[in-house]
């Protein structure tokens, strides 16, 4: 399997707001790139630091 490094058609990735990771695109966020800042949906939630911590 070739590494997908520079696929057509797939926008750069992103740093999320609350872990301050690069994330890829994913198909699921095809419709709502622009607004996606958070890597998942744990952090699009909260903003969490340094681990999370469910209740
Ligand atoms: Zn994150």
């Amino acid at each position: 399997m070739p590494p997908v490094s520079s696929r057509a058609g797939q926008p750069a990735a992103k740093i999320c707001e609350t872990c301050g990771r690069p994330y890829a695109w994913r198909k699921k966020w095809a419709r709502c790139w622009n607004e996606v800042r958070y890597c998942s949906d744990a952090c699009r939630r909260g903003r969490l630091r340094h681990g999370f911590k469910p209740r």
